[in-house]
């Protein structure tokens, strides 16, 4: 058996401290929660030592209080299923982030794994070789010396073995060493579908929060008063200048748009056809550019080959259900957003993860930037961002930023909208808020 540690105490799913308290005295907590998964996209690292301050004696007191408050917010979208999925991205952010920039040694870290996969279906490498009977096993000793003689190794990174039933989309794309029945590899290679599980759990929580409603008037009244103003903030904001950056009909200039978008927005120009992901993503990546509903009905109308012969209301019929999805106005009427490239490499498509190293070169060479005249990139400029696109995705498309804009920048690109926001401000199509030239920890 494990020796277990204790959970960090930013860790959000274990039980709640004391509930003891005041419901109003509780509702203001849930509303700092708030305030701080709404400010975390704008710079996360800054966010988590603005209201988390580890020099400050009470953060332990300070994690305990907003893990209250984010127990009243999951008691909150348990009854209102747009805030529920708004509640579980952000909070998928929030964790990422926090165990990123507060999870220390390998022994803390291999016990968020334990947690949300379950503790059997977590390894240490030593642990699996001796369970497994594999300590003769040659390629897992070549494993061990390649990583640990590789120079692209990650600070702090180390092997670990997860089942492979938790981990269905790393093997599918054959991701680490697959060996009776486990997936072999580095801590940061799991980490996109760590968060992912993280989210899976955090919707269940969400669902067992409902026996706890009716049972208490006072909680259940402060429980609607915040689901009112809850569902109120999120709209407002959503509908917010047509969009997160700005409505300046930015659907129209591709050339602000990261190379995964821009890849997938060739590709259906070109062939008129998209897989299933590939759609959603670029349909999240428009609406959030500002693109309406109708505008994006007729995106896809115009643009989609399947449609020949359709007249639009036909269209509208059959193929507008999925689009007006993409805006929660059908179905479970979730307000989605673009995902973050942590979850684009897991779950959709990013060129730096998903093109072989050759097509990658063309697509970042020529392809790219026919929407750039004066642009010329070489093989050997290309070089640095190819050698890393398999192992640091982000890294490698923050460098590509650096070449395509020949700008010192210093912020690494985690999400598609900062490469967007960014590249309107040297496009003089914007000047967002956040400052490109600001260091980062990452
Ligand atoms: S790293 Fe992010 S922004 Fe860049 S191409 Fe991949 S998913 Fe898109």
């Amino acid at each position: 058996m494990n020796q277990r540690m204790p959970l960090p105490n930013w860790f959000l799913l274990q039980a709640p401290p004391n509930l003891n308290i005041e419901v109003q005295a509780w509702r203001k907590l849930a509303w700092n929660r708030v305030q701080l998964l709404e400010k975390l996209p704008n710079n996360p690292s800054q966010v988590v030592r603005d209201f988390f301050p580890s020099y400050e004696e009470e953060i332990d007191q300070i994690y305990d209080d907003f893990r209250l408050g984010a127990y009243l917010l999951r008691l909150v979208a348990a009854t209102n299923s747009r805030l529920e999925s708004w509640l579980i991205e952000v909070e998928g952010d929030l964790f990422e982030r926090l165990y990123y920039d507060r999870t220390e040694s390998p022994e803390e870290k291999l016990e968020i794994y334990r947690e949300v996969f379950g503790e059997e279906n977590v390894l240490k490498y030593e642990e699996f070789k001796y369970k497994m009977d594999e300590e003769n096993n040659p390629h897992l000793a070549e494993l061990y010396q390649q990583y640990h003689t590789s120079r692209s190794r990650a600070k702090g990174d180390f092997l670990i073995c997860v089942h492979y039933t938790k981990v269905p989309w790393m093997v599918s794309n054959r991701k680490g060493y697959l060996r009776k029945g486990w997936v072999v590899s580095n801590e940061t290679s799991f980490r996109g579908v760590l968060k992912k599980a993280f989210e899976r759990r955090l919707e269940k929580e969400i669902t067992k929060a409902q026996d706890l409603l009716g049972i208490r008037e006072d909680i259940d009244n402060v429980v609607q008063s915040l689901e009112q103003d809850l569902s109120k903030h999120v709209q407002i904001r959503s509908q917010y200048s047509g969009g997160d950056l700005g409505g300046q009909d930015l659907f129209l200039h591709p050339e602000v748009f990261p190379p995964c978008m821009l890849q997938i927005y060739f590709e259906i120009e070109k062939t008129g056809r998209l897989v299933h992901v590939k759609r959603l993503q670029l349909g999240f990546f428009l609406k959030r550019l500002g693109m309406s509903v109708n505008d994006q009905l007729h995106f896809w109308y115009e643009k989609s080959v399947d449609n020949v012969g359709q007249s639009f209301s036909e269209f509208q019929r059959t193929s507008g259900y999925q689009i007006r999805h993409l805006y929660g106005l059908e179905g479970g009427k979730k307000d989605y957003n673009v995902p973050q490239c942590s979850t684009i490499a897991t779950g959709y498509f990013c060129p730096y993860t998903h093109l072989a190293p050759a097509i990658l070169t063309e697509f970042l060479k020529n392809n790219y930037y026919t929407t750039k005249k004066n642009l010329t990139l070489g093989d050997s400029q290309l070089n640095s961002v190819i050698s890393i696109s398999g192992s640091n995705p982000t890294q490698a498309c923050t460098q590509y930023f650096r070449l395509v804009y020949n700008r010192t920048f210093y912020r690494k690109i985690v999400h598609p909208l900062q490469w967007t926001r960014f590249a309107m401000k040297i496009e003089g199509l914007s000047t967002p808020k956040e400052s490109e030239n600001k260091p980062t920890e990452e």
